[in-house]
């Protein structure tokens, strides 16, 4: 049995409208000026993991998937892939506006094995930082015509948000993560976006980026609909355990700790990644020193484990 932590190195992704904050915020090597993205809990072909400890040190989360299921407790005839991805996204400046497929589209039309569901704990924002979120159209015919015309202002609906907001967002949400806002996001393991709308922007090499809005058009949910979300809240030892969100393809928790607790695990696998401040986790006797920017899978058969510190932590699992 693995009885200890499988702690990963972000993969950093550059992105146009990516900057420094991983860097500064996470303590992140970054080897460029726009770093987007930091795949922290990925097992995605395009930006897999490296393990950094134990037996399986230096191979991939993909690997450890793939050839050593029994970590998280896969069946033997599960063929499919690591089913989530966790990324921090700096954004400098606005992402482009997009949407991204069901499970269903995905299969049939990208023969892609997941759809994006994903959702976002924002990390910090700077004040007036606002995201995109659905849009104001009433039937497809409508949304078609506001994206043909380029009537952005009129289609897209804006919402503000601070530190501390969690936004889910189901497969067909048009979105975007605009200027000054750095999120966690847990996602279905995909990297299917249709891009709407790109603020006219030119890329490194001179050329717009590509949109896709005839599949855009396609998967749009119309109209938008807000999801409804009750979070509930536990305290166990010193730890407060908030539920962000609990559905479909994932459930996803905020944890602040002042102390001491010592939790149970009764989920297949377990992702934590540490947002703020330091701790230690102690599994099976064996203490590990954990702090803000740390990542990292609890596998199939630890049934408790105790945590001691000052920290705050998003964890989820499927
Ligand atoms: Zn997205």
């Amino acid at each position: 049995m693995y009885n200890e932590p499988i702690f990963l190195l972000p993969v950093l992704q550059e992105r146009i409208w990516g900057g420094q904050k991983l860097k500064t915020l996470y303590g992140y090597d970054i080897p460029s000026d726009h770093i987007g993205e930091a795949w922290v809990i990925s097992a995605h072909p395009n930006g897999p993991s490296v393990i950094k400890n134990g037996p399986l040190a230096g191979k991939t989360l993909k690997d450890a998937w793939e050839d050593h299921g029994e970590i998280f407790h896969k069946r033997e005839d599960n063929d499919e892939a690591y089913p989530l991805l966790v990324k921090i996204l700096d954004a400098a400046d606005n992402l482009s506006v997009q949407v991204h497929p069901s499970d269903t589209f995905a299969r049939k039309v990208e023969s892609e094995p997941y759809g994006k569901t994903e959702c976002w704990y924002v990390l910090s924002a700077d004040p007036g930082a606002e995201l995109v979120l659905g849009h104001h159209a009433d039937t497809k015919e409508a949304l078609a015509g506001m994206m043909d015309r380029g009537e952005w202002d009129k289609l897209l609906r804006h919402v503000p948000v601070k530190a501390g907001d969690f936004v889910y967002v189901p497969s067909g949400t048009l979105h975007a993560i605009g200027k000054g806002i750095v999120i966690l996001e847990t996602q279905q393991s995909s990297d299917i976006t249709y891009r709407v709308y790109d603020y006219d922007r030119l890329g490194a090499d001179g050329e717009k980026r590509k949109l896709h809005l005839d599949r855009a058009k396609q998967v749009t949910t119309v109209p938008h609909r807000n999801s409804k979300l009750s979070q509930k809240t536990e305290r166990i030892g010193d730890a407060i355990i908030r539920t962000l969100v609990e559905e479909k393809y994932f459930s996803v928790y905020y944890w602040e700790l002042d102390g001491k607790a010592v939790l149970s695990m009764d989920q297949d696998f377990l992702q934590i990644s540490v947002i703020e401040g330091n701790a230690a986790i102690t599994v099976s006797g064996k203490e590990f020193s954990i702090q803000k920017g740390t990542n990292f899978i609890l596998p199939y058969g630890i049934e408790t484990f105790q945590i001691d510190g000052k920290a705050s932590f998003i964890v989820s699992h499927v």
